[in-house]
């Protein structure tokens, strides 16, 4: 059977992540990778996961292995309600925030329907959203994040729906400034648009102060993605929505159809580790490791890079932007990176409508700081060449 003959219009659109590719290529172990973004295994609480498990199945028995409800187990969408200043109804548990991303697109976008998105922007939202085919509108940024301007002019077309990543952004650790966010909240209410909040990261902050949420300036059109995923760990695929209970009945629907519910055991074993005020010292570990891989891989980047490659300082998150001059091309360069043992992933893949061909991201999330060191030594030394190389030419 030619299966490619009997796929739905939507399977073309899904296309392979790049990511997932360059991951295979950097298997090998000589390859420091600074593609994927994944957390630093050495943070999961894996004692206070043991004795949560032990202490869920010993009280709650088969209650934790049973079906549940697809809103979510109650005293934890209590806990995300109080961290949101909101009512429990506003909660939705969700299959990891990934799936959250999947379920708003499902319940808002018809086909050809319009979403704001920064240039660039996080692939796994445009996968995501591509499914219910969509037309991007895409939206500049700088170092204060997405530009009101060019938001603005956006925001004319009538689009369904904005997605923004305001804290620590993937892939270029920018944080929406507190200016910004105000004007995104006020710019969405005189449009009328709904904005998806996506923030995996918020708890990832190095310095300053935390800045308010774009769902806590609208709460009335801002769709809130939380997760522990990268505060806690990643494999219970758990998150959580945060929006208007009137959406979130219909965004339950669309859940229940699409899983149930998120796994009962999962959620009771997390609300179990976080009741007792756990976090607050999780996070600060979380945090403080962290910041040291951050300031490792900026001292790096400023010891080996060329003067005229630029990137971002991220105050959190784990991932930052790099721009080489124009002209040049990441995807090319990726290869000779490879050879000489240290793996990035390209940024062309993270702008929606093209372009970005001389940037990539790097993640400094679980490479020592050796690894660090010498990884961009390596890389320093491919861009160093090709630039050399270009003024030959
Ligand atoms: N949004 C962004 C911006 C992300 O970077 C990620 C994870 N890479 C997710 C959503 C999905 O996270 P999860 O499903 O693990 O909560």
């Amino acid at each position: 059977m030619t299966w490619s003959d009997h796929l739905a219009k939507r399977s073309s659109r899904m296309k392979p992540s790049t990511i997932r590719e360059i991951l295979k290529l950097t298997q090998r172990s000589e390859v420091i990778s600074f593609a994927g973004g994944l957390p630093a295994p050495g943070l999961f609480p894996v004692e206070a996961l043991k004795a949560a498990t032990q202490k869920v199945l010993g009280e709650q028995g088969s209650a934790a292995l049973q079906y549940s409800t697809t809103e979510g187990y109650a005293p934890l969408r209590e806990w995300v309600a109080e961290a949101h200043r909101t009512v429990p109804e506003a909660v939705q548990v969700v299959s990891g925030s990934q799936q959250g991303l999947d379920l708003v697109a499902k319940v808002l976008l018809d086909p050809g329907d319009k979403v704001v998105v920064t240039a660039p922007t996080y692939m796994g939202a445009l996968r995501a959203f591509d499914a219910y085919e969509p037309h991007y509108l895409t939206v500049g940024v700088d170092e204060q994040g997405m530009l009101p301007d060019e938001l603005e002019a956006a925001l004319k077309e009538g689009p369904k729906l904005i997605y923004a990543i305001a804290n620590f952004d993937n892939p270029t650790g920018i944080t929406l400034s507190l200016e910004r966010r105000h004007k995104l909240a006020e710019l969405a209410r005189a449009y009328d648009v709904p904005v998806y909040e996506d923030d995996p990261y918020g708890e990832l902050r190095f310095t300053g102060e935390a800045l308010p949420t774009l769902y806590s300036l609208a709460p009335e059109r801002v769709i809130y993605g939380g997760t522990f995923s990268k505060i806690m760990v990643p494999g219970f695929r758990l998150g959580w929505l945060v929006a208007a209970p009137e959406l979130l009945m219909v965004v339950a629907r669309a859940k229940q159809a699409a899983d149930l519910h998120t796994a009962t055991f999962t959620q009771m074993v997390a609300h179990e580790v976080i009741k007792n005020g756990f976090m607050a010292g999780q996070i600060k570990r979380v945090r403080d490791y962290y910041r040291g891989q951050r300031d490792a891989m900026l001292k790096a980047l400023s010891a080996h890079f060329p003067a005229e490659v630029s990137w971002t300082e991220p105050q959190g998150g784990m991932f930052l932007w790099v721009t080489l001059p124009g002209g040049h091309d990441a995807t090319e360069l990726l290869n000779e990176a490879v050879k000489r043992g240290v793996a990035y992933v390209p940024g062309g893949p993270f702008f929606a409508g093209g372009g970005g061909e001389n940037t990539l991201r790097l993640s400094y999330s679980i490479a020592t700081a050796e690894e660090i060191d010498k990884g961009m030594a390596s890389l320093g030394s491919v861009l160093h060449e090709a630039l050399q190389s270009a003024e030959l030419v």
